[in-house]
């Protein structure tokens, strides 16, 4: 896009943000007064939104229940819905500026990456599943000569979706367009860090034809909004993505409630492998760089942990801190941001408490660590890196969440692997080396959900995205995010 620093600023100051929660296809104030939403940026208010608890939680239920039950959605012919899904990735195409404006404001990442990367995939994630909603088929298994039997899938239900600051957006979209695909109906709980480009979202789905109650979304904050979803009687699934303590949560309303399905996208301390072999050096320390800084860090793939030969180690680690001085880190509205500020003032002191724990716990730190530019009001920090990171201590272990990279060293293969999987998380891992059988067998030794061979970050639409071990369940992306928003029925035919 050629749009300048001054034209952002500008269109910033006219932007029209939402605040009222959209319950029933209308806008809806609620009576819980409401809530300042803090850009990252400047410190500065952007945007008051309604505060949603337990009384709007159930009018959104009430409303996606009775369209779910007794409303047009479940019963289109899935052609039907697949076209509404598509209209709704035009309308974001549309409005691609504003809503990638609205993202980097309410949670402080560069402009150029809301625009072209979350943006891009949120609107191929919609087209992508309403193409996908009238291409699947049924089951009818070979058996007995006198029976029929029918394996069908049928819409689970009301869907509760509770995400992130990290990717609004895009994580949004991963869990609403294939429970919209499947015939579901939803109820959105964003982030109070981030509810603008949600609302906004919500009310575009309305105006491509989506019907009343199909999509419906309530801001607040997690421990009450988000609580009251996990705990709803009528809330069949619930899609999570978050924080692996937070998971657990959800996991106990279930069980103190109706026991939904509950599919947890959750936190994690990815490995980064790179062998002496790998096929180019540079790249990977460049890719290594780009990982942990890319999005502030707030990642939940982040390559957090550089494990890397030690006969290579220095020169990657040098290349690596290299690249974290001289990042543009500033203003999210300049095109030429590398990196933005950190989503706020909390999690700024939560990642400078880790940063903290590492240096008080004796591990080097090569540069970065501080908080900068603090005359903007905004929340940057100065890329970190902290190597010769003790395996088993605080920063080779804990997800930081922010710009924040653990350089440990291994001398081979098998000590790479044990390295690697130490850890309670399973989300992905990468690796980088010439040699076929090296990649294929530390591949399948990862216990994650995804390995990167020679890459990072890379991917598309038909391929799963979640964790093993304490990452989660479950998988977004690919047909097989359709499982999660299904059920399998049996019919049994005597013939
Ligand atoms: P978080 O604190 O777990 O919050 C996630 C969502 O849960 C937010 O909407 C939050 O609402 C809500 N929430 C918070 N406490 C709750 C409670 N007690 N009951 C019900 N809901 C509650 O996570 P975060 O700090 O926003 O995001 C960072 C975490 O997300 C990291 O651990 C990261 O790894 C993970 N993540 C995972 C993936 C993945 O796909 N695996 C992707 C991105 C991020 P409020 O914010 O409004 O309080
Ligand atoms: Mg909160």
């Amino acid at each position: 896009m050629d749009v300048t620093h001054d034209d952002w600023v500008r269109r910033a100051r006219n932007l029209v943000l939402p605040g009222a929660h959209l319950v029933d296809g209308a806008e809806h104030d609620g009576g819980g007064g409401a809530f300042p939403v803090i850009s990252p940026r400047d410190g500065q208010v952007l945007a008051h939104v309604a505060d949603g608890g337990a009384a709007e939680v159930d009018l959104a239920v009430a409303a996606a229940r009775k369209a779910f039950d007794s409303g047009p959605w479940p019963r289109l012919a899935p052609a039907e819905r697949g076209r509404v899904l598509l209209r709704i990735a035009e309308l974001i195409e549309e409005r691609r500026p504003e809503l990638a404006l609205t993202v980097s404001l309410e949670m402080g990442k560069p402009i150029t990456d809301a625009h072209d990367i979350e943006l891009r995939a949120l609107i191929n994630t919609f087209r992508w599943y309403g193409e996908l909603a009238d291409k699947l088929t049924d089951e009818s298994p070979h058996t007995a000569p006198d029976a029929l039997a029918l394996v069908t899938r049928e819409p689970a239900g009301v869907v509760g979706a509770v995400v992130p600051w990290n990717f609004p957006l895009t994580l949004a979209g991963w869990k609403i367009a294939p429970a919209l695909a499947a015939g579901c109906t939803v109820v959105l709980k964003p982030s109070e860090n981030s509810p603008l480009s949600a609302l906004h979202l919500g009310r575009i789905a309305t105006e491509a034809g989506l019907p009343a109650g199909v999509l419906n979304v309530v801001n607040g904050d997690g421990p009450v909004a988000g609580q009251a979803l996990g705990l709803h009687p009528d809330v069949d699934v619930l899609a999570f993505t978050g924080s692996t303590a937070v998971g657990r949560h959800f996991l106990r309303y279930a069980a103190d409630s109706n026991l939904k399905r509950v599919w947890l996208e959750l936190g994690g301390k990815s490995p980064n492998i790179v062998f002496p072999d790998a096929p180019d050096l540079e790249k990977a320390a460049a890719t290594a760089a780009w990982g942990i800084f890319f999005n502030q860090g707030e990642m939940c793939t982040a390559p957090s942990r550089l494990l890397v030969h030690s006969a290579i180690a220095e020169r990657v680690t040098e290349a690596v801190v290299e690249r974290a001085r001289t990042l543009r880190v500033g203003d999210p509205l300049d095109p030429a941001t590398e990196m933005g500020a950190l989503v706020g003032q909390a999690h700024l002191d939560r990642v400078l408490g880790h940063i903290q724990a590492g240096v008080d716990a004796g591990v080097r730190l090569r540069t970065g660590g501080e908080r900068i530019l603090p005359e903007t009001g905004g929340f940057y920090l100065r890329p970190t890196v902290f190597d010769q990171v003790v395996p088993g201590s605080r920063p080779a272990r804990e997800e930081i969440f922010g710009p924040v990279l653990s350089v440990l060293t291994f001398d081979d293969l098998d000590e790479a692997v044990t390295l690697a999987n130490a850890t309670e998380y399973g989300l992905a891992a990468g690796l980088w080396t010439s040699d076929l059988s090296t990649a294929h067998q530390v591949s399948r030794a990862l216990r994650a959900g995804t390995v990167w061979v020679n890459c990072y970050e890379e991917g598309d639409l038909t391929v799963p995205f979640g964790g093993m071990k304490q990452s989660g369940n479950g998988r977004d992306k690919s047909v097989h995010a359709l499982e999660k928003y299904t059920e399998l029925k049996t019919t049994w035919i005597q013939l």
